[in-house]
């Protein structure tokens, strides 16, 4: 199944800002934790229906994730995410027959995980989200966006954990899915000379023989404006590091040599009183991550392209 590009990063966005509880400035991991578990139940065929149970099965899974993820005093709650999510609008719990719609701060704190199996079928996704979860290689793209984005600190010991399970490394009928043709072409030659690296954090996951890999490909100036498929005016970069480059968060622009980047934060608007933030901001000033020949380095116009919209964007 082709997944639209633009459903795609709409939904990789919504899912990049969840309503995360905080305790301080550190944001409460309950809710990407259970989309995680969730992703791992859809991999082993435990969830095969968009009407999840609180089962065993996600309880035990979600502690596992949580064990991974959890800091300072987190609690392996499950029944709040559970419940919370629906603050999200991706998520409704479906009421048993005969009981009334739980909403999202209707009650005081979070149901029980007794009341919530007394009371509730499941939760079900929006259909647009749930079909993106249906499709092995968009939902391991959206694990991978869900790692980078919440618990990039975690990723190793992640990696690990779903290494585990068997059916969740990508079959090799999954990659015929790979986009053909010019963006097929591009992307590959990105991620070879790049090594499968982000250029900004160097985080390099690679599965299946480098078949499949946690970094994208990304224009320096979009194709939409240049028709530049050149290596020169793109980079691999992590879901992470791609999102906010696109946003004009940060940018690649020229060093004082003018012969190699360094990356600049687009300071208006990013905080580092925010924890998300605050890892974007501490790219600041380093270096980028070059591929190893100097012919790819990216052009000169094209960091200069993006230093431009990063000052101009407010
Ligand atoms: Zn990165």
């Amino acid at each position: 199944m082709a997944v639209g590009n633009e459903l795609w990063a709409n939904w990789l966005e919504r899912l990049y800002n969840l309503r995360r509880d905080k305790s301080g400035s550190h944001e409460r991991p309950h809710k990407p934790a259970l989309l995680l578990s969730i992703i791992d139940l859809l991999d082993r065929g435990e969830i095969t229906r968009n009407e999840i149970p609180l089962s065993d099965k996600l309880i035990e899974t979600f502690k596992r994730y949580f064990a991974v993820v959890r800091r300072q005093n987190d609690q392996a709650t499950i029944q709040n995410p559970f419940f919370y999510l629906s603050g999200d609008q991706f998520w409704r719990l479906v009421p048993k027959a005969g009981e009334g719609i739980y909403q999202a701060g209707a009650t005081s704190g979070a149901p029980s995980v007794a009341a919530l199996r007394r009371r509730v079928q499941g939760g079900e996704f929006n259909s647009g989200l749930w079909r993106l979860l249906s499709d092995p290689l968009a939902r391991h793209q959206l694990r991978e966006g869900l790692i980078a984005r919440y618990f990039p600190q975690d990723r190793d010991r992640l990696a690990a954990l779903i290494a585990t399970n068997p059916v969740a490394q990508p079959s090799a009928t999954l990659r015929e899915e790979m986009p053909p043709g010019r963006d097929g072409a591009f992307r590959r030659t990105i991620l070879v000379i790049y090594d499968f690296r982000c250029a900004a954090c160097g985080v390099q996951i690679t599965l299946e023989n480098k078949t499949v890999s946690l970094v994208e490909a990304a224009h320096l100036i979009p194709f939409s404006l240049s028709r530049n498929d050149q290596p020169t005016n793109g980079i691999a970069l992590c879901p992470n590091h791609h999102w906010a480059m696109d946003r004009h968060l940060i940018a690649p622009v020229p060093d004082r040599s003018k012969r190699s980047g360094i990356w600049r934060v687009n300071e208006n608007r990013l905080d580092n009183r925010i924890e998300g933030q605050r890892d974007l901001m501490a790219i600041a000033g380093k270096s980028v991550i070059l591929p190893g020949e100097e012919k790819f380095y990216p052009s000169l116009e094209s960091l200069r392209w993006r230093e431009q919209h990063l000052v101009t964007t407010y």
